[in-house]
This record gives structure tokens, sequence and C-alpha cells, in this order.
């Protein structure tokens, strides 16, 4: 990090105040925060504060992003990086929210190399080096498994920090072949899980695509992580070296 990045971010937190009543109203509703040791709660209101300091949050189609919406949102796109840092999210500043879900248009190209055009409505949507797109009412609707801020920010984790369309690239301290190798195999069982009809636990839709996969399982680490570490406990131990975390011992 550069000296005068790191000037400013001592500068910033010197300054700027977390609003303590509106931080306990605002985590009261993440039931996933209960279990976050003191220490790693205090880092992460540091963490947030910065976050709104350096990103810009838009509100679109006339919403009002009242600080309440702003807090929610900067804390559960942190919670990802807690261990990781800021700069993570680097080379990109916009956080666009939408009141509810939003029209897209989507291309895509058939086996004849015909373009198709059609519509499809998102609850949000990242762009490699560019704004994170979310819709309030999904981001209200976040429960244990499901959480759209997370989702998002995963994608970004992923597609701005290595790896292949399909998969993030492993972190330097871990064993790129088992990472690799533990989310395939997890996303091949998953695949088959789904075929089979059987309800899943975890959103049918990460069998959409393995990045879809890595999000989806990502929101589970953080929202139900005892879960996730109990039936899936090779990719639940994987994704504690990605993120740096193991938030099911502290459940
Ligand atoms: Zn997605």
């Amino acid at each position: 990090m550069g000296f005068f990045r790191e000037w400013r971010r001592r500068r910033t937190l010197k300054n700027a105040r977390l609003d303590e009543a509106l931080w306990k109203q605002v985590a009261a509703k993440l039931s996933f925060l209960r279990g976050l040791p003191e220490a790693d709660t205090a880092r992460l209101k540091q963490l947030v504060v910065l976050f709104l300091a350096e990103k810009e949050m838009h509100g679109a189609h006339g919403l009002h992003l009242t600080d309440e919406v702003r807090l929610s949102i900067a804390t559960q796109a942190c919670l990802p990086i807690l261990n990781l840092g800021l700069d993570v999210y680097h080379g990109w500043v916009g956080v666009i929210v939408y009141p509810g879900e939003f029209r897209v248009q989507k291309e895509e190209v058939d086996e004849d190399g015909v373009v198709h055009t059609f519509d499809e409505e998102l609850a949000g949507e990242a762009w490699p080096g560019g704004p994170v797109i979310l819709s309030w009412e999904d981001v209200g609707m976040a429960e244990r498994g499901y959480n759209v801020v997370i989702h998002e920010f995963a994608h970004k984790i992923h597609m701005d920090g290595g790896g292949d369309p399909d998969y993030p690239a492993a972190r330097e301290s871990m064993d790129a072949t088992k990472w690799r190798k533990t989310l395939e195999q997890a996303y091949e069982r998953f695949c088959a899980e789904v075929d089979s009809g059987e309800p899943t636990f975890i959103d049918p839709y990460a069998a959409e695509h393995p990045a879809e996969f890595f999000a989806v399982m990502s929101e589970a680490f953080f929202t139900e992580s005892a879960v996730l570490a109990r039936d899936w406990p090779e990719l639940y131990a994987q994704l504690a070296l990605f993120y740096k975390q193991d938030p099911a011992s502290s459940m």
C-alpha cells in the first residue's frame, strides 16, 4: 500500500466517527455478525469507515440512500475482506443501489454465431473494474444462506483478484491445486444434487456456473457457516484459507 493512501486512511480513521446507535441498529438485523469476536467487530467498523470514505454509493430510480442503507451495505461488503484489507476492492469506486430488481440487456451468441439480445431482471450485478449494482429490496431480504451484498462482492473479489472466469486464484499462502480441485469437486457434487431433484440447502442457482457457485458458497460461508462447515467440510476449509476467516469457530 502506498504511503499517501496509508496516511489518508489513518487521518480518515482519526476524524470519522461511526454512529454507534446506528451501528447497533444495522448489526441487529445482520444475525451472522452476532458471533463475531469483539476485536474483529472493532476492525470491521474501521474498515466500514474507510469503505464509506473511499467508495461512492448512489441511489438510482429516485431511491434515497439513508445513513442506515449506506452503513448496512458497507458492513456486508466489508465482512468478506475483514482479514484481506480494503485494497482487495481496488480500481473502482461506485456502488449503485436500485429500489428493487433492475432490468439489464444481455447478449448471447449462439452456435451459429447469431447474437441474441434479451432483458433480464437482476437483484445484483458486479462489473470487472467497475461498479457493484444492488437491489435494495433484495438486500433487505438477507437471511441465513442468502445475502445479495456478499454475493456481488464475492464476484468482485473473484473478478478483480485474478483467476479465470470459473474460479478465483488461490491466495499465495494456499495450495493452488487443492483449492481448485476442491472447488471443482464440490461444484460437480452440487450440480448432481440439483439434478437429482432433491431439495438443496444451498440455493440451486449455484449450479448455473462455477463463478456463481463460488459466490453463493461465499454467502453461505459468512451467513450460515456452521451448516457449511458440517455439510461441505473440505470446501469450508478452503474458503476459510481463501478469506482468512473461520466464522464457524466463533458461532
Ligand atoms: Zn452472481
